[in-house]
């Protein structure tokens, strides 16, 4: 770029500036520099499913090429919708209430441009899932923030009666849980439902590793009583299907709330790639047995990852969903940045600092969190080289 293409005309927007790297994709970069092994970006490192990328390619061929509907493909709409009344025990019309978007990266920012002006305030748990701060830093929003303490992450009635007095117009749930590992309990969920009624606060759950559970089970915020006026689920196919590339999510809510979505969905992206749509299908006609196997091979990959870190004198916290172990790096190093970095340097690991997860206006974070899914031989060359790691 020249010199005079590099400098600014005028003063670039609050949002643009307010907007960091993301630090999941950062450490995906240094592991390169330092060769290590990546366990920190949320993505797979094997194949998605055969006969996916095979419904893709025939996709392609048969040449759905162009735009799709902007509300997403019909026929993916209904099988959502089936899937819906199946594993969630909710009734949607898919006609009304589903928008397929771009992952479930879209979804999140759709549901926050439909609810939140400047100012208003959104509860989220900490540790959380590093986007929802830049996607609220984007509207406007302001983040309130509640700690949850390990290994049970449990909310109680006394730790939201104060935060939901100031004020909410949001609270945004992550179920199971990037990057604890926590599957939110039906009384926990209840409570909190219960506290949207009260006050009238919407709900914005991030059920995206819905399948991936090893303890408890999935309960969709939409189930509940009452909650079908005050919820959106956001939701999609990268964790489940293994297509993180695909960018292919989708939102369920009510007929308002999912036609507000929808327009601002088409001027962002107008539609989701439309070959991926039809390949989805695929993946929706997948039976029962793919969900078990799916983890049940997570969880032999956490179990193995997760005595490594014990075994080298780390506390991690046994997950019981989603495909990130979490774990304190107080004797790695005062700061979760520098722990990571040591990680990286000293043992040839690449996991996240924990900062990231964390309100950015904390001090000092001590946390670190491992992706583990990842092929076994990943793993295993990770456990390796773990064991011959001195803290
Ligand atoms: N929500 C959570 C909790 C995630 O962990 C991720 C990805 O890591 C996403 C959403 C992004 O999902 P998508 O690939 O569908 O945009």
């Amino acid at each position: 770029m020249t010199a005079t293409g590099s400098q600014l005309l005028h003063s670039l927007s609050h949002r643009a500036l307010n907007t960091k790297e993301s630090q999941i994709r950062e450490a995906s970069r240094y592991c390169v520099k330092y060769g290590a092994i990546n366990l920190a970006q949320g993505l797979p490192d094997f194949s998605a499913p055969e006969a996916l990328k095979a419904a893709a390619q025939a996709a392609i061929e048969a040449d759905y090429n162009q735009y799709a509907d902007t509300w997403g493909l019909a026929a993916l709409r209904v099988s959502i919708a089936a899937k819906m009344l199946r594993d969630n025990q909710v009734t949607v019309d898919p006609e009304t209430e589903i928008t397929i978007c771009c992952g479930a990266t879209e979804g999140l920012n759709i549901a926050l441009m439909t609810l939140i002006d400047p100012g208003d305030r959104v509860l989220i748990f900490e540790p959380f899932y590093e986007n929802y701060i830049p996607n609220l830093v984007t509207v406007g929003g302001i983040p309130e923030f509640l700690t949850l303490q390990p290994p049970n992450w449990e909310i109680t009635a006394e730790m939201l009666e104060p935060v939901f007095q100031k004020g909410l117009k949001a609270v945004i749930i992550n179920t199971p849980a990037n990057p604890t590992g926590k599957v939110w309990t039906r009384a926990e969920l209840e409570l909190v439902a219960e506290f949207c009624d009260r006050y009238n606060v919407y709900a914005i759950t991030d059920e995206i590793y819905e399948y991936i559970i090893y303890e408890g089970e999935h309960i969709s915020m939409l189930s509940l009583p009452g909650m079908i006026d005050r919820t959106i689920v956001v939701n999609g196919f990268s964790k489940t299907f293994c297509v993180t590339g695909w960018r292919l999510g989708y939102t369920v809510a009510n007929p308002t709330l999912t036609a507000a979505m929808r327009r601002i969905h088409d001027f962002i992206t107008i539609c989701a790639p439309t070959p991926l749509q039809h390949a989805a299908l695929t993946a929706m006609s997948f039976g029962r047995s793919y969900f078990a196997q799916l983890a049940a091979d997570y969880q032999r990959k956490r179990d193995l990852l997760y005595s490594a870190l014990k075994d080298v004198g780390l506390s991690p916290i046994l997950p019981k969903g989603a495909y990130y172990i979490w774990t304190d790096s107080s004797v790695l190093a005062k700061d979760s940045n520098l722990a990571a970095l040591r990680l990286a340097q000293e043992a040839g690991i690449a996991a996240v600092p924990g900062n990231c997860f964390s309100d950015p206006n904390r001090e000092q974070v001590t946390g670190l969190r491992f992706c583990f899914a990842k092929k076994d031989s990943t793993i295993e060359a990770a456990v390796e080289k773990l064991q011959t790691f001195k803290l």
